[in-house]
């Protein structure tokens, strides 16, 4: 049984690893420390401390130990957060001041493809970023809602419908899509053949924005980090983005839907289609028949036929 961290330091990495997660940053990799660097580190302390990680490895699945020179930085989490913490540490020098350390290997690009998570898993990952999101107080917007609204579905949805934020009756019953344009977007999946229990809902924002005003980039780029890990779980063969701020936050620019709409996007894995959002929908009916068109789309994709008439 490898000896543990103190209280106080285990707390430091535990909050650096649930703010990389904020973030987006799902998945953490270990890389062998290089063996310079290594006996540097060792050479800089007289007693060199074994250094445990009990709570990194129920997290991550895997545990090295790991004896190192007195960081105040664990070895490990200096290389996620590469050169910006090696700089902040005084105990790493930088290549410059001493030539003999080796150079910093590239920092680590995550996969293009997120990981899988297993079908039977993904219940409990949905609900690990439930419990990330807490109580959020991370934007402005906890200060008007009534109730955080999550996501609602399928854990192992082959489709997932991307929203831009909760009105006043989501915020109300805490579930993605449940007033007027709720009941158009359930009209929409039962067109395609469809029950809204077999996809998965969510919003870039999980919190109602006052007025149901367009959420601003500093909201919509805090939270979007937590959709994003959602899909991730899901991983569907589609994603419709509803609107342009689930476009946009998904495609990382702004562009102008005109130009987004009618096509198969490819996005980390999964078929991204972009069609007009419900609301819109609801006060220009006339559009209706170009997001059947894009559901459409959605619907070869998936290989699904309309139900029959009748
Ligand atoms: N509009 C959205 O974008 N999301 C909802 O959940 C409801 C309305």
């Amino acid at each position: 049984m490898p000896p543990a961290f103190d209280p106080a330091t285990r707390e430091a990495l535990l909050a650096r690893v649930r703010f990389y997660r904020d973030l987006g940053f799902t998945e953490f990799y270990r890389r062998p420390v290089d063996p310079a660097l290594q006996a540097q580190l060792e050479s800089l302390s007289p007693e060199p401390q074994v250094l445990g990680a009990p709570g990194l490895a129920s997290e991550t699945g895997e545990y090295e130990q790991q004896t190192l020179g007195a960081p105040s930085i664990p070895r490990p989490l200096a290389e996620w957060v590469g050169k910006q913490e090696s700089e902040s540490s005084s105990e790493i020098e930088s290549p410059q001041e001493n030539p003999t350390i080796a150079p910093r290997k590239p920092i680590f690009t995550p996969p293009s493809q997120p990981a899988i998570t297993p079908a039977a898993d993904r219940a409990a990952a949905l609900q690990l970023i439930r419990e990330d999101i807490g109580d959020c107080t991370r934007c402005a917007l906890h200060a008007g809602r009534n109730k955080i609204v999550f996501g609602d579905g399928s854990p192992n949805a082959r489709l997932f419908f991307v929203g831009e934020g909760p009105g006043a009756d989501e915020d109300a019953q805490g579930i993605p899509f449940v007033g007027k344009a709720g009941q158009l977007l359930n009209n929409m999946i039962n067109a395609m053949g469809l029950k809204r229990e077999e996809v998965y809902i969510a919003n870039v924002v999980k919190c109602r924005p006052p007025g149901n005003r367009t959420p601003e980039p500093e909201e919509g780029n805090t939270c979007s980090p937590f959709l994003f890990r959602q899909i991730d779980v899901i991983r569907p063969q589609v994603i419709v983005a509803l609107g342009a701020t689930a476009a946009t936050y998904l495609l990382g620019q702004r562009q102008p839907l005109a130009g987004l709409r009618g096509r198969v996007h490819a996005w980390r894995g999964s078929q991204l289609i972009i069609t007009y959002h419900p609301a819109f929908l609801l006060r220009d009916p006339r559009q209706k028949k170009e997001a059947w068109a894009d559901l459409q789309i959605a619907m070869r994709e998936l290989g699904l036929k309309p139900p029959a008439k009748g």
